[in-house]
């Protein structure tokens, strides 16, 4: 096919996600001399809104999902296109479009965002969940299902597990507690009980995103997987009940992974059939390396993300992360000249601080899209630009099992090894708070519950000063440690 009219931008951003988003409109706000094209393969793009300053670190916002042209209308010279790109040429500095378009930039961001690490491909009882359209798929499942199986032990399988009711949940996960990715064993275990309690009426309107179920138009052209992640509170409009009449249902099986996916057809032929017994006649059947079968109707398979950035690569020289991320430096710059990466598909590839590290969340695709933007623009003025604050703190704040969860630093010792002490205190049903010391200074925190500690953790971990001489008073209920540290 002959390649249409080729376009011309100063600025080119691919994905509209988050961290697409947030960089096209900071890039908008500050040339505004300039035409910003935003590329992107699905319908609606995503908008932060109320954005709130928790804390130094920790921030809050709403998400919108909306129609380009409340982009466009905000930012008259940003331009939203919707086409999927096929290819980089990064020499020339050109983009080509699935449908045969091509975009030369003078810099380009990549915030491409990553898809769902499916365990099993191509199996039509297994499905992961990223966007809207797999959420809707879930939910058609779900609403005649008797029981499921998850697979994995991030943040969408601890979402999922607590939030389906009306289905037996069989969860499997490769560790010994769970939601590993976000807590230590005894943060799991004050989680537990969650699972097996009635689950509480719905909370009051929740302030946080809500995405619609209702089918958005289909892109014009472009691949139909690729949706922008969903976020927090993503379940929340949609019915997450299956066919059965209970509230909670789940049994956790430990330590195992998926060794077989059977079809019910080749199952009640195969010697397992035999050994196993009767199992009842289920869609599916799933084999675990403990060596226990499940009939289901279908499997969720949550086992972490991959990074978008194959359609970049052909021809090109990235240095590619071992996480398939494109690796950038300080200055979210990729191995490519004027070819920067945000968000999932890129791998922060600058020595940390001590405090922090990469975790493919929601607020760090925002952070990471703002200042790719700031990069950017100081790059093109010739401005030196040092690394954003909120690169110096890990923080996140989410709700799991109905809890508000605030993670600070290195909030599970990561990468500490056997140099750190842990400081815990628990009321069971209440709270759960862990201090991650170091040589005396605190370096990390998980507090689940309403604990209000997280402006003070997040100063002390940020001051780093020297805790030892308060030993166990630190977590004393009896002491009210703001005061103590004023
Ligand atoms: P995305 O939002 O994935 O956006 C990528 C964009 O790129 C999309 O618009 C897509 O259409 C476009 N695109 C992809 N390929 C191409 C191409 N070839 N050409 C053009 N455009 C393309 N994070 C949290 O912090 N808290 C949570 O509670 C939470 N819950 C989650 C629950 C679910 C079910 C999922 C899936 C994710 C969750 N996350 C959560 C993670 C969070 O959603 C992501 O980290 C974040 O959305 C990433 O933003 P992004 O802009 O990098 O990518």
């Amino acid at each position: 096919m002959m390649a249409r009219a080729e376009k011309h931008f100063r600025f080119v951003v691919v994905g509209g996600g988050i961290s697409g988003v947030t960089c096209a409109e900071q890039l908008a706000f500050q040339f505004p001399e300039d035409e910003v094209a935003l590329l992107t393969a699905a319908p609606l793009v995503k908008t932060v809104t109320n954005l709130r300053q928790v804390s130094k670190t920790l921030e809050d916002f709403d998400v919108e999902e909306q129609p380009s042209s409340i982009l466009e209308k905000k930012y008259t010279n940003l331009k939203v296109i919707h086409s999927a790109v096929r290819a980089l040429y990064a020499k020339q500095h050109v983009l080509q479009t699935e449908d045969e378009r091509k975009f030369h930039y003078e810099k380009l961001c990549v915030c491409t965002g990553a898809r769902p690490k499916l365990l099993i491909k191509e199996n039509p009882h297994v499905l992961g969940i990223r966007d809207t359209d797999s959420a809707q798929d879930f939910q058609k499942k779900l609403c005649k299902a008797k029981r499921m199986l998850v697979i994995g032990n991030g943040g969408i399988a601890l979402e999922l597990v607590y939030e389906v009711e009306g289905c037996e949940v069989i969860w499997a996960i490769k560790d010994k507690a769970i939601g590993n990715t976000f807590f230590d064993a005894g943060a799991a275990q004050f989680l537990i009980p969650s699972l097996q309690l009635e689950k509480p009426e719905k909370a009051l309107p929740c302030k946080r995103t809500r995405f619609t179920t209702e089918r958005a138009p289909e892109p014009k052209t472009g691949s139909a997987d690729l949706g922008s992640a969903l976020g927090p509170d993503w379940h929340l409009d949609i019915s997450l009940r299956g066919a059965e009449k209970v509230s909670h249902n789940v049994h956790v099986e430990y330590e195992c992974e998926i060794e077989a996916i059977h079809s019910q057809q080749d199952f009640m032929s195969s010697p397992l059939y035999l050994q196993k017994g009767d199992l009842g006649v289920w869609p599916v059947y799933v084999q675990l390396t403990n060596g226990k079968v499940y009939g289901c109707d279908f499997v969720v398979s949550a086992t972490g993300v991959i990074p978008n950035s194959e359609p970049f690569l052909q021809g090109n020289n990235f240095d590619l992360a071992e996480d398939h991320g494109l690796r950038v430096d300080e200055h979210m710059r990729t191995s490519e000249p004027d070819v920067y990466a945000a968000g999932d598909v890129c791998s922060a590839g600058w020595e940390p601080s001590p405090l922090w590290q990469q975790m493919r969340l929601w607020t760090q695709a925002r952070q990471m899209g703002f200042y790719a933007a700031r990069c950017i623009a100081a790059h093109m003025q010739e401005e030196a630009i040092e690394l954003d604050f909120c690169f110096e703190l890990f923080s996140h704040i989410t709700k799991f099992f109905n809890y508000k969860v605030v993670l600070l630093g290195k909030f599970n010792a990561q990468g500490l090894g056997l140099d750190h002490e842990l400081l815990v205190r628990c009321t069971k049903g209440m709270e759960y708070v862990k201090v991650v010391l170091s040589r005396g200074r605190m370096v990390g925190a998980i507090l689940i519950g309403d604990t209000d500690l997280e402006e003070t953790f997040e100063n002390l971990i940020l001051n780093q000063m020297d805790l030892s001489s308060y030993g166990d008073d630190l977590l004393n209920p009896g002491i009210d440690i703001e005061d103590y540290f004023d």
